[in-house]
């Protein structure tokens, strides 16, 4: 029995789910873009005594006693940050990536105020202007998109619209620009939409919840320097603790740091703050340059290899870690919801999201999004993911026959065997 075997037998009830989530982690393909798998220091921190302390404020400026330690471990998390990213300020106390966009919203626009950011249909996030996410509530958003798809392969198409991102924003003269997205499987470069927004006054923020560890490690372009203000996930490329963060110039500072707290949060997590930390040190080192290369290079190769299998790819390909397909080139009448559902059993852990101008809607969908940044962690290359890409195809061509889907499920827990990133932690 590991230690966290131990500790966790006091509650067999909850012990026991947890292992099981483990087990179905470790038997099955996590191909969530957005998920990844910690390193064992990440959850050690996650789950520490850290947890017990309220620290409401900040290092040095705390509302409670009994915060000198704690106060160290927010600084290190927040230099490490910095260092990193080559940012001046870091906020480190975001509980997620959602609280991070609300906050710079918060700090930097009076309430009715224009922005303009991605469609969610062509892969905005929900924070960025949903009819059911406060943000719209609040805020006037105003959508940019992708350019029509082309039968062009050497301009597939499908890329954000620089001319509509300009037009619109001359027209409503927004007060932010957001760049982000959460199903784009292209490198966002910062600099035409910084050009642009200085074109219209407006202030210009970088959502990088998804490529934040692409560009820790140097795979993709850094918009530290190029946006006023940078939010992050820490668990998606970056692989730490679920979480958020913001960068900001010092300029920034202080407005940034009052949105999260007292703006928007009360006491911060400070378990999760020093996981944060531990998997910015990570981030930092060598290894993970290599990590991050790898990851793009997989997504490619998985991309290549669904392309083969009949898929088209949303924009002709991939840059990130992230690959977006069109179901309908392969099979007209299968949607995103019974893929994923066929997916599911067979072992393979994805979801089904819409395509630019999808004539499904979002609940049924007729695409996929599928990530590397998990199974490359557990050390899968371009090798396996050509069979990943074939253990797909099978399941979806024979999806009406259980026997198939069941064979297939046995395949993906042989092939999963192989590579466990918390061995240690199964009993
Ligand atoms: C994932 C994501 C977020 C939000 O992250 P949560 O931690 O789930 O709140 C914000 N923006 C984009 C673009 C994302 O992909």
């Amino acid at each position: 029995m590991s230690s966290y075997d131990t500790a966790l037998s006091a509650d067999p009830e909850v012990a026991g789910l947890i292992h099981q989530e483990l087990h179905r982690q470790q038997s099955t393909l996590q191909l969530i873009a957005s998920e990844n798998f910690t390193s064992p220091a990440v959850l050690a921190a996650s789950g520490s005594v850290l947890t017990n302390k309220y620290a409401e404020g900040y290092p040095g400026k705390r509302y409670y006693g009994g915060n000198s330690i704690i106060d160290e471990v927010e600084d290190l998390a927040r230099d490490r940050a910095t260092a990193l990213f080559g940012a001046d300020h870091a906020n480190v106390q975001p509980h997620a990536g959602a609280n991070a966009n609300l906050a710079v919203y918060q700090a930097l626009l009076e309430p009715g105020a224009t922005v303009l950011a991605m469609r969610l249909d062509h892969g905005g996030h929900l924070t960025h202007g949903s009819p059911a996410s406060i943000t719209s509530k609040v805020w006037r958003f105003v959508a940019y998109g992708v350019t029509a798809a082309r039968d062009d392969p050497e301009r597939p198409g499908e890329v954000i619209d620089f001319d509509q991102v300009a037009d619109l924003a001359k027209r409503e003269q927004p007060a932010l620009i957001v760049a982000g997205s959460t199903a784009y499987a292209r490198t966002i470069d910062p600099h035409p939409f910084r050009e642009i927004a200085d074109s219209v006054g407006a202030l210009f923020m970088f959502d990088a919840a998804h490529p934040a560890g692409l560009i820790a490690g140097g795979a993709h372009p850094s918009p530290v320097g190029v946006a006023d203000v940078v939010t992050m996930t820490t668990h998606k490329t970056l692989r730490g603790p679920r979480g958020g963060a913001i960068l900001c110039g010092a300029d920034l500072a202080k407005k940034i740091d009052s949105a999260v707290f007292p703006g928007l949060q009360g006491g911060p997590l400070e378990h999760i703050i020093a996981a944060k930390a531990v998997a910015f040190a990570e981030a930092a080192r060598p290894e993970f340059r290599h990590y991050a290369a790898d990851v793009v290079r997989n997504a490619a190769a998985l991309g290549t290899a669904l392309a083969a299998e009949g898929f088209r790819l949303v924009s002709g390909g991939t840059d990130n870690h992230m690959v977006l397909i069109d179901l309908r080139t392969f099979d007209a009448e299968l949607t995103g919801k019974e893929a994923q559902e066929v997916l599911d059993r067979a072992g393979i852990t994805l979801n089904r999201n819409t395509i630019p101008d999808d004539p499904r809607s979002a609940f049924v969908t007729s695409g996929l999004r599928l990530g590397t940044a998990a199974e490359t962690t557990a050390g899968m290359g371009p090798a396996e993911m050509q069979v990943i890409a074939g253990l797909i195809g099978r399941t979806l061509r024979t999806r009406s026959d259980e026997a198939s889907v069941a064979a297939v499920r046995s395949e993906v827990a042989a092939l999963c065997a192989g590579f466990s990133p918390y061995r240690d932690l199964l009993s």
